[in-house]
Protein backbone atom coordinates (compact mmCIF):
# COMPACT_ATOMS: atom_id res chain seq x y z
CA UNK A 1 0.00 0.00 0.00
CA UNK A 2 0.91 3.50 -0.83
CA UNK A 3 2.33 6.13 2.06
CA UNK A 4 -1.07 8.28 0.07
CA UNK A 5 -3.60 5.46 0.37
CA UNK A 6 -3.75 4.65 3.88
CA UNK A 7 -5.09 7.51 5.42
CA UNK A 8 -1.88 8.72 6.80
CA UNK A 9 -1.62 11.96 8.75
CA UNK A 10 0.70 11.43 11.76
CA UNK A 11 0.79 14.55 13.87
CA UNK A 12 4.24 15.56 15.26
CA UNK A 13 3.81 16.53 19.06
CA UNK A 14 0.22 17.14 19.34
CA UNK A 15 -2.18 16.23 21.76
CA UNK A 16 -1.22 13.45 24.37
CA UNK A 17 -4.04 11.45 25.31
CA UNK A 18 -5.07 9.25 29.09
CA UNK A 19 -3.26 6.66 27.79
CA UNK A 20 -0.45 5.92 25.83
CA UNK A 21 -2.40 3.61 23.04
CA UNK A 22 -4.45 6.46 22.97
CA UNK A 23 -1.84 8.48 22.07
CA UNK A 24 0.48 6.24 19.74
CA UNK A 25 -2.54 5.07 17.77
CA UNK A 26 -4.27 8.70 16.83
CA UNK A 27 -0.76 10.72 16.23
CA UNK A 28 0.02 7.43 14.10
CA UNK A 29 -3.52 7.35 12.10
CA UNK A 30 -4.81 3.97 13.17
CA UNK A 31 -7.59 4.98 14.66
CA UNK A 32 -10.09 8.04 14.63
CA UNK A 33 -12.08 9.43 17.66
CA UNK A 34 -15.60 9.61 16.63
CA UNK A 35 -16.62 10.19 20.03
CA UNK A 36 -15.67 9.01 23.68
CA UNK A 37 -15.22 5.60 23.55
CA UNK A 38 -16.13 5.04 19.99
CA UNK A 39 -13.13 4.98 17.03
CA UNK A 40 -13.25 4.43 13.43
CA UNK A 41 -10.20 1.65 12.41
CA UNK A 42 -8.40 3.80 9.89
CA UNK A 43 -6.75 1.08 6.92
CA UNK A 44 -3.70 1.08 9.30
CA UNK A 45 -5.64 -0.03 12.53
CA UNK A 46 -8.18 -2.22 10.70
CA UNK A 47 -5.29 -4.21 9.13
CA UNK A 48 -3.83 -4.74 12.66
CA UNK A 49 -7.13 -5.72 14.34
CA UNK A 50 -8.09 -8.32 11.07
CA UNK A 51 -4.78 -9.57 11.40
CA UNK A 52 -5.27 -9.83 15.70
CA UNK A 53 -9.03 -11.29 14.75
CA UNK A 54 -7.72 -13.52 11.97
CA UNK A 55 -4.98 -15.00 14.54
CA UNK A 56 -8.09 -15.37 17.00
CA UNK A 57 -10.41 -17.40 13.98
CA UNK A 58 -7.27 -19.66 13.16
CA UNK A 59 -7.08 -21.03 16.98
CA UNK A 60 -10.83 -20.81 17.72
CA UNK A 61 -11.82 -23.23 14.61
CA UNK A 62 -9.92 -25.64 16.07
CA UNK A 63 -12.82 -26.25 18.81
CA UNK A 64 -15.73 -24.01 17.23
CA UNK A 65 -17.48 -23.10 14.30
CA UNK A 66 -17.37 -19.39 13.29
CA UNK A 67 -21.50 -17.39 12.66
CA UNK A 68 -22.69 -13.90 12.71
CA UNK A 69 -25.36 -12.91 15.08
CA UNK A 70 -27.36 -9.73 15.11
CA UNK A 71 -26.33 -6.02 16.48
CA UNK A 72 -29.96 -6.10 17.80
CA UNK A 73 -32.50 -8.61 19.66
CA UNK A 74 -35.76 -7.62 20.97
CA UNK A 75 -36.29 -6.75 24.86
CA UNK A 76 -38.13 -9.95 25.47
CA UNK A 77 -35.42 -12.09 25.43
CA UNK A 78 -33.81 -9.72 28.11
CA UNK A 79 -36.99 -10.26 30.13
CA UNK A 80 -36.56 -13.97 29.58
CA UNK A 81 -33.31 -14.15 31.43
CA UNK A 82 -34.34 -11.25 33.84
CA UNK A 83 -30.95 -9.25 32.37
CA UNK A 84 -33.13 -5.65 31.09
CA UNK A 85 -31.46 -4.02 34.33
CA UNK A 86 -27.63 -4.78 33.12
CA UNK A 87 -26.24 -1.34 33.68
CA UNK A 88 -24.40 -1.03 30.32
CA UNK A 89 -27.50 -1.65 28.56
CA UNK A 90 -27.90 0.25 25.52
CA UNK A 91 -31.49 0.03 23.77
CA UNK A 92 -32.64 1.67 20.61
CA UNK A 93 -35.50 2.85 19.15
CA UNK A 94 -36.56 4.25 15.78
CA UNK A 95 -36.68 7.88 14.87
CA UNK A 96 -40.72 7.97 13.87
CA UNK A 97 -43.68 7.75 15.45
CA UNK A 98 -45.15 4.24 14.01
CA UNK A 99 -41.84 2.72 14.92
CA UNK A 100 -41.74 3.49 18.96
CA UNK A 101 -45.49 2.57 18.82
CA UNK A 102 -45.01 -0.59 17.49
CA UNK A 103 -41.80 -1.47 19.86
CA UNK A 104 -42.37 0.99 22.72
CA UNK A 105 -39.06 -0.72 24.49
CA UNK A 106 -37.23 -0.39 21.56
CA UNK A 107 -34.33 -2.98 20.74
CA UNK A 108 -31.31 -4.04 22.66
CA UNK A 109 -28.05 -3.08 21.03
CA UNK A 110 -26.33 -6.46 22.24
CA UNK A 111 -23.51 -5.96 24.44
CA UNK A 112 -23.25 -10.20 24.42
CA UNK A 113 -25.31 -13.12 22.89
CA UNK A 114 -26.14 -15.25 25.48
CA UNK A 115 -29.67 -14.34 24.71
CA UNK A 116 -29.32 -14.88 21.24
CA UNK A 117 -27.63 -17.83 20.78
CA UNK A 118 -29.43 -19.71 23.58
CA UNK A 119 -33.04 -19.85 21.55
CA UNK A 120 -31.26 -20.64 18.37
CA UNK A 121 -29.17 -23.88 19.74
CA UNK A 122 -32.68 -25.26 21.41
CA UNK A 123 -34.31 -25.36 18.41
CA UNK A 124 -31.74 -26.53 15.67
CA UNK A 125 -30.08 -29.05 18.53
CA UNK A 126 -32.47 -30.53 20.51
CA UNK A 127 -31.33 -34.03 21.17
CA UNK A 128 -28.27 -35.64 22.91
CA UNK A 129 -27.13 -36.95 19.46
CA UNK A 130 -26.27 -33.02 18.99
CA UNK A 131 -24.45 -32.50 21.77
CA UNK A 132 -21.86 -30.95 22.45
CA UNK A 133 -21.49 -27.93 20.28
CA UNK A 134 -19.46 -24.89 19.77
CA UNK A 135 -20.14 -21.79 17.67
CA UNK A 136 -18.38 -18.18 17.91
CA UNK A 137 -18.73 -15.11 16.33
CA UNK A 138 -16.04 -12.13 16.04
CA UNK A 139 -18.08 -8.97 15.81
CA UNK A 140 -18.81 -4.99 17.36
CA UNK A 141 -20.38 -4.93 20.82
CA UNK A 142 -21.96 -2.36 22.56
CA UNK A 143 -21.57 -1.38 26.16
CA UNK A 144 -23.09 2.32 27.80
CA UNK A 145 -19.63 2.39 29.93
CA UNK A 146 -20.09 5.08 32.59
CA UNK A 147 -16.64 6.15 31.71
CA UNK A 148 -15.38 5.13 28.65
CA UNK A 149 -11.13 5.84 28.77
CA UNK A 150 -7.89 4.35 28.00
CA UNK A 151 -8.24 4.16 24.25
CA UNK A 152 -9.35 0.94 23.05
CA UNK A 153 -8.87 -0.38 26.34
CA UNK A 154 -12.37 0.77 27.28
CA UNK A 155 -14.84 1.73 24.95
CA UNK A 156 -18.77 2.23 23.70
CA UNK A 157 -18.45 0.24 20.93
CA UNK A 158 -15.41 -2.21 20.85
CA UNK A 159 -14.69 -5.88 18.91
CA UNK A 160 -15.16 -9.12 20.65
CA UNK A 161 -14.90 -12.52 20.00
CA UNK A 162 -17.54 -14.72 21.93
CA UNK A 163 -17.96 -18.40 21.90
CA UNK A 164 -20.92 -20.77 23.39
CA UNK A 165 -20.44 -23.83 23.91
CA UNK A 166 -23.19 -26.75 24.97
CA UNK A 167 -22.84 -30.02 26.58
CA UNK A 168 -24.70 -32.77 28.11
CA UNK A 169 -23.26 -32.97 31.16
CA UNK A 170 -21.06 -30.68 33.45
CA UNK A 171 -18.23 -33.36 33.09
CA UNK A 172 -18.26 -32.88 29.54
CA UNK A 173 -18.26 -29.01 29.75
CA UNK A 174 -15.65 -29.15 32.47
CA UNK A 175 -13.05 -31.31 29.89
CA UNK A 176 -14.03 -28.67 26.80
CA UNK A 177 -13.90 -25.63 29.69
CA UNK A 178 -9.88 -26.74 29.93
CA UNK A 179 -9.61 -27.31 26.12
CA UNK A 180 -10.23 -23.76 25.40
CA UNK A 181 -7.80 -22.48 28.10
CA UNK A 182 -5.00 -24.05 26.14
CA UNK A 183 -6.57 -22.54 23.24
CA UNK A 184 -6.69 -19.37 24.50
CA UNK A 185 -3.04 -19.30 25.74
CA UNK A 186 -2.13 -20.26 21.96
CA UNK A 187 -3.58 -17.68 20.94
CA UNK A 188 -1.90 -15.00 23.28
CA UNK A 189 1.53 -16.56 22.41
CA UNK A 190 1.25 -16.00 18.76
CA UNK A 191 -0.09 -12.22 19.14
CA UNK A 192 2.88 -11.76 21.30
CA UNK A 193 1.52 -11.69 24.78
CA UNK A 194 1.76 -14.78 26.04
CA UNK A 195 4.59 -14.04 28.09
CA UNK A 196 2.64 -11.54 30.31
CA UNK A 197 -0.76 -13.00 30.63
CA UNK A 198 -1.53 -15.22 32.94
CA UNK A 199 -4.84 -17.06 33.73
CA UNK A 200 -6.38 -15.42 37.37
CA UNK A 201 -9.18 -17.31 39.26
CA UNK A 202 -11.87 -14.60 38.83
CA UNK A 203 -16.01 -13.55 40.29
CA UNK A 204 -18.58 -16.22 38.23
CA UNK A 205 -21.02 -13.32 38.51
CA UNK A 206 -24.40 -13.76 39.57
CA UNK A 207 -23.93 -16.58 36.48
CA UNK A 208 -22.15 -19.66 39.14
CA UNK A 209 -20.89 -19.96 42.05
CA UNK A 210 -17.71 -21.16 40.84
CA UNK A 211 -14.88 -18.73 39.61
CA UNK A 212 -14.22 -17.59 36.04
CA UNK A 213 -11.26 -17.57 34.17
CA UNK A 214 -9.51 -14.26 33.19
CA UNK A 215 -6.84 -13.80 31.15
CA UNK A 216 -4.61 -10.67 32.20
CA UNK A 217 -2.17 -8.91 31.14
CA UNK A 218 0.33 -7.48 32.96
CA UNK A 219 0.01 -4.12 31.60
CA UNK A 220 0.54 -0.38 33.98
CA UNK A 221 -2.78 0.31 31.90
CA UNK A 222 -5.02 -1.73 33.20
CA UNK A 223 -7.91 -1.92 35.20
CA UNK A 224 -7.23 -4.47 37.56
CA UNK A 225 -5.29 -5.69 40.13
CA UNK A 226 -3.75 -9.72 40.26
CA UNK A 227 -2.30 -11.02 43.39
CA UNK A 228 -0.26 -13.93 42.56
CA UNK A 229 -0.20 -16.79 45.33
CA UNK A 230 3.49 -18.33 44.12
CA UNK A 231 3.21 -21.12 47.01
CA UNK A 232 -0.10 -22.53 45.45
CA UNK A 233 0.59 -21.12 41.68
CA UNK A 234 -2.46 -19.18 41.22
CA UNK A 235 -3.52 -16.03 40.31
CA UNK A 236 -6.25 -14.03 41.73
CA UNK A 237 -8.55 -10.90 40.90
CA UNK A 238 -8.13 -8.56 43.76
CA UNK A 239 -12.07 -9.43 43.88
CA UNK A 240 -11.75 -12.71 44.86
CA UNK A 241 -8.42 -12.61 46.40
CA UNK A 242 -8.00 -14.29 50.04
CA UNK A 243 -7.76 -11.58 52.36
CA UNK A 244 -4.60 -13.35 53.91
CA UNK A 245 -2.81 -12.65 50.41
CA UNK A 246 -3.94 -9.29 50.34
CA UNK A 247 -1.66 -8.30 53.53
CA UNK A 248 1.53 -10.37 52.46
CA UNK A 249 2.36 -9.79 48.55
CA UNK A 250 1.86 -6.80 46.18
CA UNK A 251 -0.98 -6.91 43.70
CA UNK A 252 0.47 -5.85 39.78
CA UNK A 253 -1.64 -3.96 37.91
CA UNK A 254 -3.15 -6.06 34.52
CA UNK A 255 -5.52 -5.70 31.89
CA UNK A 256 -8.61 -8.63 31.50
CA UNK A 257 -8.15 -9.46 27.56
CA UNK A 258 -10.44 -12.14 27.78
CA UNK A 259 -12.58 -13.93 30.03
CA UNK A 260 -14.47 -17.72 30.08
CA UNK A 261 -17.50 -18.65 32.37
CA UNK A 262 -19.00 -21.75 33.36
CA UNK A 263 -22.76 -20.39 32.80
CA UNK A 264 -24.09 -24.17 34.01
CA UNK A 265 -28.07 -24.66 33.40
CA UNK A 266 -28.19 -20.63 33.83
CA UNK A 267 -29.35 -19.62 30.42
CA UNK A 268 -30.64 -23.02 28.98
CA UNK A 269 -33.08 -23.18 32.14
CA UNK A 270 -34.35 -19.92 31.51
CA UNK A 271 -35.08 -20.71 27.54
CA UNK A 272 -36.28 -24.30 28.96
CA UNK A 273 -33.93 -25.87 26.44
CA UNK A 274 -32.64 -29.14 27.73
CA UNK A 275 -32.17 -32.29 25.72
CA UNK A 276 -33.50 -35.84 25.62
CA UNK A 277 -31.43 -38.77 26.29
CA UNK A 278 -31.28 -41.86 24.92
CA UNK A 279 -33.80 -43.05 27.37
CA UNK A 280 -35.88 -40.35 26.54
CA UNK A 281 -35.70 -38.16 29.53
CA UNK A 282 -35.84 -34.76 29.80
CA UNK A 283 -32.20 -33.32 30.52
CA UNK A 284 -30.43 -29.83 31.45
CA UNK A 285 -28.25 -28.22 28.78
CA UNK A 286 -24.64 -27.03 30.57
CA UNK A 287 -23.57 -24.37 29.03
CA UNK A 288 -20.07 -22.08 29.07
CA UNK A 289 -19.12 -18.64 27.26
CA UNK A 290 -15.97 -17.72 26.26
CA UNK A 291 -15.14 -13.69 25.20
CA UNK A 292 -11.68 -12.14 23.49
CA UNK A 293 -11.61 -8.19 23.50
CA UNK A 294 -10.14 -7.96 20.23
CA UNK A 295 -9.73 -4.51 19.85
CA UNK A 296 -8.75 -4.28 23.70
CA UNK A 297 -6.15 -6.62 22.60
CA UNK A 298 -4.65 -4.38 20.17
CA UNK A 299 -4.87 -1.89 22.91
CA UNK A 300 -2.66 -3.86 25.29
CA UNK A 301 -0.06 -4.65 22.58
CA UNK A 302 0.32 -0.83 22.19
CA UNK A 303 0.64 -0.20 25.82
CA UNK A 304 3.22 -3.04 26.03
CA UNK A 305 5.49 -2.23 22.32
CA UNK A 306 6.49 1.28 22.25
CA UNK A 307 9.25 3.41 23.15
CA UNK A 308 10.17 7.03 22.97
CA UNK A 309 9.49 7.24 19.08
CA UNK A 310 6.28 5.13 18.47
CA UNK A 311 4.92 1.95 18.41
CA UNK A 312 6.88 -1.35 18.19
CA UNK A 313 4.62 -3.96 16.85
CA UNK A 314 4.97 -7.43 16.78
CA UNK A 315 5.37 -9.26 13.90
CA UNK A 316 2.59 -11.36 13.84
CA UNK A 317 -0.22 -7.98 13.96
CA UNK A 318 1.99 -5.35 12.58
CA UNK A 319 0.36 -3.42 9.87
CA UNK A 320 3.10 -4.17 7.32
CA UNK A 321 6.13 -6.09 7.66
CA UNK A 322 7.98 -3.62 6.02
CA UNK A 323 8.17 0.63 5.72
CA UNK A 324 10.20 1.42 2.43
CA UNK A 325 11.02 4.90 2.14
CA UNK A 326 11.90 6.67 -0.99
CA UNK A 327 14.49 9.29 -1.12
CA UNK A 328 14.78 10.64 -4.26
CA UNK A 329 15.73 14.06 -4.07
CA UNK A 330 14.62 15.19 -7.07
CA UNK A 331 16.68 12.33 -8.43
CA UNK A 332 14.18 10.41 -10.70
CA UNK A 333 16.42 7.35 -11.02
CA UNK A 334 16.28 6.65 -7.05
CA UNK A 335 12.06 6.82 -7.52
CA UNK A 336 12.18 4.43 -9.91
CA UNK A 337 14.48 1.96 -8.29
CA UNK A 338 12.42 2.48 -5.36
CA UNK A 339 9.26 1.77 -7.30
CA UNK A 340 11.36 -1.47 -8.32
CA UNK A 341 12.21 -2.33 -4.84
CA UNK A 342 7.97 -2.29 -3.47
CA UNK A 343 7.27 -4.47 -6.47
CA UNK A 344 10.26 -7.04 -5.99
CA UNK A 345 9.33 -7.30 -2.14
CA UNK A 346 5.45 -7.48 -2.54
CA UNK A 347 6.31 -10.18 -5.29
CA UNK A 348 8.08 -11.84 -2.64
CA UNK A 349 4.94 -12.05 -0.60
CA UNK A 350 5.98 -9.06 1.76
CA UNK A 351 3.38 -6.99 2.88
CA UNK A 352 4.95 -3.38 2.35
CA UNK A 353 3.74 0.26 3.41
CA UNK A 354 5.39 2.42 0.58
CA UNK A 355 6.40 6.20 1.39
CA UNK A 356 6.61 7.48 -2.10
CA UNK A 357 5.73 11.08 -0.83
CA UNK A 358 7.88 13.74 -3.20
CA UNK A 359 7.90 16.45 -1.06
CA UNK A 360 8.16 15.11 2.38
CA UNK A 361 11.71 15.40 4.08
CA UNK A 362 14.31 12.44 4.89
CA UNK A 363 13.56 13.11 8.97
CA UNK A 364 9.83 13.10 8.81
CA UNK A 365 9.76 10.38 6.78
CA UNK A 366 12.01 8.32 9.52
CA UNK A 367 9.96 9.50 12.18
CA UNK A 368 6.78 8.02 10.87
CA UNK A 369 8.77 5.07 10.54
CA UNK A 370 9.25 4.79 13.90
CA UNK A 371 5.93 6.13 14.57
CA UNK A 372 4.35 3.29 13.05
CA UNK A 373 5.98 0.63 13.98
CA UNK A 374 6.21 -1.87 11.46
CA UNK A 375 8.97 -4.60 12.14
CA UNK A 376 11.57 -3.41 9.50
CA UNK A 377 12.50 -0.44 7.55
CA UNK A 378 14.09 -0.29 4.03
CA UNK A 379 15.68 3.06 2.77
CA UNK A 380 16.25 3.47 -1.37
CA UNK A 381 18.33 6.49 -1.25
CA UNK A 382 21.46 7.69 -3.57
CA UNK A 383 23.60 6.54 -0.74
CA UNK A 384 22.41 2.94 -1.19
CA UNK A 385 23.45 2.65 -4.55
CA UNK A 386 22.15 -0.96 -6.05
CA UNK A 387 21.69 -2.25 -2.33
CA UNK A 388 19.46 -1.09 -0.08
CA UNK A 389 19.42 0.28 3.76
CA UNK A 390 17.61 -2.18 6.01
CA UNK A 391 17.14 -1.61 9.73
CA UNK A 392 15.03 -3.68 12.49
CA UNK A 393 12.56 -1.33 13.87
CA UNK A 394 13.65 -1.98 17.41
CA UNK A 395 17.56 -2.26 16.26
CA UNK A 396 19.87 0.92 16.20
CA UNK A 397 22.17 -0.32 13.39
CA UNK A 398 21.52 -0.62 9.67
CA UNK A 399 22.91 -2.30 7.44
CA UNK A 400 23.22 -2.23 3.42
CA UNK A 401 22.80 -5.25 1.10
CA UNK A 402 21.86 -6.34 -1.29
CA UNK A 403 17.56 -7.03 -1.94
CA UNK A 404 17.53 -10.65 -2.11
CA UNK A 405 19.79 -10.59 0.91
CA UNK A 406 17.35 -8.39 2.54
CA UNK A 407 14.57 -10.56 1.67
CA UNK A 408 15.74 -13.34 2.84
CA UNK A 409 16.62 -11.68 6.44
CA UNK A 410 12.90 -10.98 6.48
CA UNK A 411 11.48 -14.05 5.63
CA UNK A 412 13.79 -14.95 8.67
CA UNK A 413 15.92 -17.26 6.51
P1 LIG B 1 -14.52 -5.43 32.29
O1 LIG B 1 -14.44 -6.14 33.63
O2 LIG B 1 -13.19 -4.94 31.81
O3 LIG B 1 -15.60 -4.39 32.24
P2 LIG B 1 -16.16 -7.56 31.42
O4 LIG B 1 -15.76 -8.61 32.40
O5 LIG B 1 -17.44 -6.85 31.61
O6 LIG B 1 -14.95 -6.51 31.23
P3 LIG B 1 -16.70 -9.58 29.45
O7 LIG B 1 -18.17 -9.53 29.44
O8 LIG B 1 -16.01 -10.68 30.15
O9 LIG B 1 -16.12 -8.17 29.95
O10 LIG B 1 -16.22 -9.46 27.92
C1 LIG B 1 -15.23 -10.26 27.31
C2 LIG B 1 -14.02 -9.43 26.94
O11 LIG B 1 -14.38 -8.27 26.19
C3 LIG B 1 -13.28 -8.87 28.15
O12 LIG B 1 -12.43 -9.85 28.69
C4 LIG B 1 -12.54 -7.69 27.54
O13 LIG B 1 -11.32 -8.14 26.94
C5 LIG B 1 -13.48 -7.19 26.46
N1 LIG B 1 -14.22 -6.00 26.91
C6 LIG B 1 -15.23 -5.94 27.81
N2 LIG B 1 -15.69 -4.70 27.95
C7 LIG B 1 -14.96 -3.92 27.11
C8 LIG B 1 -14.97 -2.53 26.77
N3 LIG B 1 -15.85 -1.71 27.34
N4 LIG B 1 -14.09 -2.08 25.85
C9 LIG B 1 -13.21 -2.94 25.27
N5 LIG B 1 -13.16 -4.26 25.53
C10 LIG B 1 -14.02 -4.75 26.43
MG1 LIG C 1 -14.91 -10.22 32.11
Amino acid sequence: MRYQEAFIKTSKGGKEFDSVNATLLQKGSFIHQTMAGVYTFLPLGWRVLTKIENIVREEMNAIGSELLMPTLSPRKLWETTNRTGIDVLLQAVGANDASLKKNPGGYIVNPTHEEVITPIARQTKPSYRDLPFAVYQIQTKFRNEERPKSGLLRGREFRMKDLYSFHASKEDLDSYYEKSKSVYQAIFEHIGLGNDTVIALASGGDFTKDFSHEFQTKCEAGEDLIYHDEAQGVYYNKEVAPAELQKKIEPFAACEVGNIFPLGTKFTEAFDYTYTDESGQKQPVFMACYGIGTSRVMGVIVEKFHDDRGITWPDAVAPFTVHLVSLPKGNPAISKQAEEIYQALMGAGIDVLFDDRPDAAPGEKFADADLLGCPWRVVVSEKTGENIELKRRSEKEFEIITLDKAVNRIHGA
